[in-house]
Formats: C-alpha cells, sequence, structure tokens
C-alpha cells in the first residue's frame, strides 16, 4: 500500500509517501502561501508517487463531516486566501483516489493512537500549544466531529492572579489560547517564550492555565490518556508542574486508575513531531478501505 499524507498548516505544508505501518518513504515540507500558488505544487508533488489513497489533516475551520456536500472545506479562517477553499474536492479533482480529511490535531491525535504511546487505547485527547492552541480527541475510538469540530482551545479561563497580561484572542475575554499560546507568552513578558525557560513565574501561570484546561476536559470527555505537544510544551519542565496541579484541582474528585498513575496520564507526543503526518497517513489508509 502506497499512501500519501498531507498535514496542512498555517506556515507550512508537510507532505508524504508512507505505508500502513507508519513507515514514511519520502517527505518534503513547503511554506504554505495562497491556494493558487500552493495548491499545484501539492499536486505536482503527489502526481508521480503512485499513491492508492491520501489523507489530510488541515488546519481549522474546517468541514469534517464526509457526508457534508461541503466536506473538506475551509471555513471562516483568519488565513483570508484559504476562506471557502474546497481544499478535498479540488485535490481529488487531479489526484483520483480515496481522500480523507480531519483537523491537524485529530490527525496527531489519531496518529499517537496508531503508531504512537496512545497504541490500544481507544479515547484520547491530544492537545498541542503552539502559535495557537488546538486539541484533537477521540472517544470510544472516534474521532469527535459533532456540528462541526471541537474548538477547545477557546475555553474559558480564570486568570492567575499574578498575571499581568491580557488574553490576546480577538474574540474572547479571558481564553486559554488568548492567555497560554506562544504568542501571548511573548505579548506578556515581551521575549520570545524559549529565552524565558529560566522564569519561574512564567511557567508557574503557564502551567496554572494548563491545568485549568485539562480539568475541564478531564472532567467533560473522560479520556483515558492525554497527550501534550507544540512548541510551547518544549519546556519539559512544564509536564510535572500541569500533572501536580490537575490532581490538586480535581481534589479527590475523580479515582481512576489512569488519574493514579499521572506520569503515565499525562504525557509529552512520542513520534517526534511526525504525529499529524503519520495521523494523515491512518486517514488515507481508512480512506482507501472505505472506498472498497
Ligand atoms: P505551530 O503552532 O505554528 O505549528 P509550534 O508548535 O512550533 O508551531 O509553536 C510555535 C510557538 O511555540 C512559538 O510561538 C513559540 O512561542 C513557542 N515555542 C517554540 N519553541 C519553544 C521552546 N523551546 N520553549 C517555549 N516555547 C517555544
Ligand atoms: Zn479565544
Amino acid at each position: 500500500m502506497r499512501l500519501g499524507g498531507l498535514e496542512a498548516g498555517g506556515t507550512k505544508m508537510v507532505m508524504c509517501v508512507g505505508d500502513e505501518n507508519g513507515e514514511i518513504f519520502e517527505q518534503v515540507s513547503i511554506p504554505t502561501r495562497t491556494p493558487a500558488e500552493t495548491i499545484p505544487e501539492i499536486i505536482k508533488w503527489f502526481s508521480d508517487k503512485n499513491i492508492d489513497a491520501l489523507g489530510i489533516g488541515c488546519f481549522g475551520p474546517i468541514d469534517v463531516s464526509p457526508e457534508s456536500p461541503t466536506y473538506g472545506q475551509i471555513l471562516e479562517t483568519p488565513k483570508l486566501p484559504w476562506v471557502h477553499y474546497d481544499l478535498l474536492k479540488e485535490l481529488q479533482k487531479e489526484l483520483k483516489v480515496p481522500m480523507k480529511v480531519d483537523t491537524d490535531v485529530n490527525a496527531s491525535c489519531l496518529g499517537e493512537m496508531v503508531f504512537g504511546c496512545a497504541k490500544g487505547i481507544d479515547s484520547v485527547l491530544y492537545m498541542t500549544i503552539g502559535t495557537g492552541v488546538g486539541v484533537g480527541i477521540c472517544i470510544g475510538g472516534n474521532l469527535v466531529h459533532g456540528m462541526l469540530h471541537p474548538e477547545a482551545g477557546h475555553i474559558f479561563i480564570n486568570k492567575h492572579p499574578e498575571d499581568k497580561g491580557n488574553c490576546i484572542c480577538p474574540y474572547h475575554d479571558s481564553c486559554f489560547e488568548g492567555l497560554a499560546a506562544g504568542p501571548s507568552i511573548e505579548t506578556r513578558w515581551g521575549r520570545k517564550a524559549y529565552d524565558l525557560a529560566d522564569n519561574d513565574l512564567v511557567w508557574e501561570i503557564e502551567s496554572e492555565y494548563i491545568a485549568q484546561a485539562l480539568v475541564n476536559y478531564i472532567l467533560t470527555v473522560s479520556p483515558k490518556k492525554i497527550i501534550l505537544g507544540g512548541g510551547v510544551m518544549h519546556q519539559e519542565r512544564l509536564f510535572p508542574m500541569v500533572r501536580k496541579k490537575v490532581t490538586k484541582m480535581l481534589n479527590g474528585y475523580l479515582n481512576t486508575k489512569e488519574l493514579k498513575d499521572m506520569d503515565n496520564y499525562i504525557v509529552p507526543n512520542s513520534l517526534s513531531d511526525n504525529q499529524g503526518i503519520l495521523g494523515a497517513i491512518e486517514l488515507g489508509r481508512q480512506a482507501l478501505e472505505e472506498a472498497r
């Protein structure tokens, strides 16, 4: 089986060819420009790769309902040239193979479940904290869609009393992404996040926000494992801080074997930042299976 994977991001497009075992044969990355510039490049790269199917993990919001007439269309995004762009249809027109599309974070969640640290677990939450915050959720083996798909980066959060910064989300006064994503940290402190490694208050505030978000997810969707990725989570010291705060905030309310084993419950991504592209490959495998 030759499976194509596309991870469509706001800054770059990662393309690969691999197989159902998660082996990647070839991988390239190109900058994301306008659809008119970027889509022909993508089509050209895949056109001589002899792929049987293509899986796509894409930035949101995007229509992820296979039964919808606008399945695979990018919706109202701040990336203006891409608003209402029919990503899936345009690729299908030229490449003519079965395709399946989901959000970038649902793809990452899937990648970790099929090839990574969440193998064999059917209910998993994946969150990336980078330029923005995205959350992918799989419950009982199904990636969560619903009316659209989760946008759980924008849940409301209580501000830390020592946080002198502001929520920078243009839509909300006190949401997680606006308080805790990389650009928010950098606006609050006036320095690059990786230059703040030694400032304890930065990570005290950050871990407080992450813990608040995770507690809300734990209480709402009850994941059996939580995987955290993205640039900000490169600060490894966050993990023990977040685990401790989550335990404290839950305050003994839930008693599960997963929560008793915090070190294996809240974990870093395990696929060297290939979880998204590997999840896309798995979406391709599913597209092929569903087409048969
Ligand atoms: P994207 O979200 O665009 O895919 P990343 O996940 O790499 O990209 O996130 C980029 C953000 O992560 C930057 O805004 C920066 O603030 C933050 N970041 C990158 N590296 C580090 C680091 N080592 N420590 C803390 N924050 C970092
Ligand atoms: Zn918001």
